[in-house]
């Protein structure tokens, strides 16, 4: 088996325990994944179901509730996307080693977090802190 040598420069850690253990992180990816599948069954179920229109005055009133609807689809779909792309972004930060440390305090976020909300990349309390920011 050839081995892959590392710069020496990537071996730095600072303290010599990791954040999280391989075990760990391969069960978080599994997670992430499974969410990732989910989020793209859905996504590929709704194509663009236009109604058809019919001729009548009375409709007006039912394709004012179809509009409100597709647009509620949409932001659905929106928030959707945002997942995915966390998602997509906390895996890449598996793959990079980074996974599970909070992107502002440099901490590392708790295992009850990573378990509820596997694609977060801040600890409790920054997230609290930029409430506002949303
Ligand atoms: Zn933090």
């Amino acid at each position: 088996m050839p081995y892959l040598g590392l710069p020496s420069g990537q071996r730095q850690r600072g303290i010599g325990e990791s954040v999280t253990s391989a075990r760990d992180l391969q069960r978080y990816k599994e997670l992430l994944l499974e969410k990732q599948r989910e989020l793209s069954s859905v996504q590929g179920d709704s194509g663009a179901r236009v109604p058809a229109a019919g001729g009548l005055e009375g409709d007006l009133i039912e394709q004012a509730n179809a509009d409100e609807e597709a647009e509620l689809q949409i932001r659905l779909h929106q928030t959707d996307g945002r997942l995915s792309r966390a998602i997509e972004e906390a895996i890449a930060r598996i793959r990079q080693g980074t996974y599970g440390v909070c992107e502002v305090c440099k901490q590392p976020i708790s295992k009850a977090r990573l378990e509820a909300v596997p694609w977060a990349r801040h600890c409790r309390e920054c997230k609290e802190h930029e409430h506002s920011a949303g």
